[in-house]
């Protein structure tokens, strides 16, 4: 098994985030999408965890499924909702008895599950100090470039993640548009002295009804790239608002590999067509030049 902090002390790192699923469907939607992302060689693949006793075993037996039949480095995701301390206890020690030693320590957002637990930790920062006295593991938690929705002020949100960090290994962002905001993120760390990885959370925006969901979740869509979305529409169809977010997507990207970004984190939805797509527009897998670029 490696440890994501390993591999971010040797170079970059590029790595894929999916959800677990929860039918047929969406299994057989992710085992194609493996299986056609897994040739890009990512770094490491990350597992997304709702709160909740279903979820705990989705999430856990996904990322013991990848680590036993297939060369990915996977890492689950833990929120502090929906679980006592116990109960994130007993998960993190059956995560390293399967041999899992990567791990992103989230808040999470409130449970609705009626049969949830009471929350017993209230911030990531505990979960990381929890998994830090299991021990063994590489730690990552998020970061909220333009700051955390629920957060007083920036620079109060910037010192808790400064403080969360200090404990962590590695952070990974909250999708955003514009290479400054991350960039800005970076530099009030740094002012704070705080230099550990930061690695930026990329999803493309391939659809205009995805727009407003994206501005409620604290990532709003900047008005310059709405308007060349939708001309993209204008001109193209649905199938030009996809290839526009790829572009605007790369471009991201480039800006952010060309200012020192220590990798990228690319947030798949379980889709593998726009990853690739980046990834070759970025040149990072030139032996996928004979992959079809509509599948998935
Ligand atoms: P925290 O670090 O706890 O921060 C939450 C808020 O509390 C912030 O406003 C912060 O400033 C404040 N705060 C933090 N520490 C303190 C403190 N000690 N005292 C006072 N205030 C404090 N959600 C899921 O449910 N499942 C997932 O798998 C998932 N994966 C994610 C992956 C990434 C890369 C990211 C960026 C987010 C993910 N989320 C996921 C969403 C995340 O759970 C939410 O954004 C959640 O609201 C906050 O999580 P956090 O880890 O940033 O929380």
């Amino acid at each position: 098994m490696t440890r994501i902090s390993d591999l971010l002390s040797a170079g970059r790192t590029y790595s894929f985030e999916f959800f677990p699923p929860k039918s047929d469907r969406e299994q057989l939607v992710l085992s194609q999408s493996l299986l056609e992302l897994q040739p890009l060689g990512p770094s490491f693949v990350s597992v997304t965890y709702r709160g909740g006793a279903e979820s705990r075993l989705r999430t856990q037996n996904l990322v013991t499924g990848m680590l036993h039949t297939s060369t990915l480095v996977p890492m689950a995701h833990l929120v502090c909702v929906a679980h006592s301390r116990l109960e994130l206890a007993e998960i993190l020690v059956s995560l390293r008895r399967a041999g899992i030693e990567n791990v992103l320590a989230l808040g999470g957002d409130p449970s609705s599950d009626p049969d949830s637990s009471p929350r017993e930790l209230e911030h990531a920062i505990e979960l990381v100090e929890l998994a830090r006295a299991i021990g063994g593991f590489s730690i990552g938690v998020a970061a909220h470039p333009s700051g955390h929705p629920a957060s007083a002020d920036l620079a109060s949100d910037r010192d808790r993640l400064a403080e969360k960090l200090a404990l962590a290994d590695f952070a990974i962002t909250q999708f955003f548009f514009e290479a400054e905001e991350y960039f800005g993120l970076v530099s009030d760390l740094a002012e704070r002295s705080m230099h550990k990885p930061v690695l930026p959370g990329i999803m493309p925006v391939t659809g205009l009804s995805s727009i407003p969901r994206m501005a409620r979740m604290g990532a709003a869509v900047p008005q310059w790239m709405v308007a060349r979305l939708e001309s993209a529409a204008k001109a193209g169809g649905d199938d030009g608002v996809v290839r526009c977010g790829v572009e605007l997507a790369t471009e991201l990207c480039q800006a952010l590999l060309e200012g020192g970004a220590p990798g990228l984190h690319f947030y798949t939805l379980n889709r593998s067509s726009a990853t690739r797509d980046i990834y070759r527009a970025l040149g990072l897998a030139p032996q996928l030049s004979g992959m079809r670029a509509d599948s998935a």
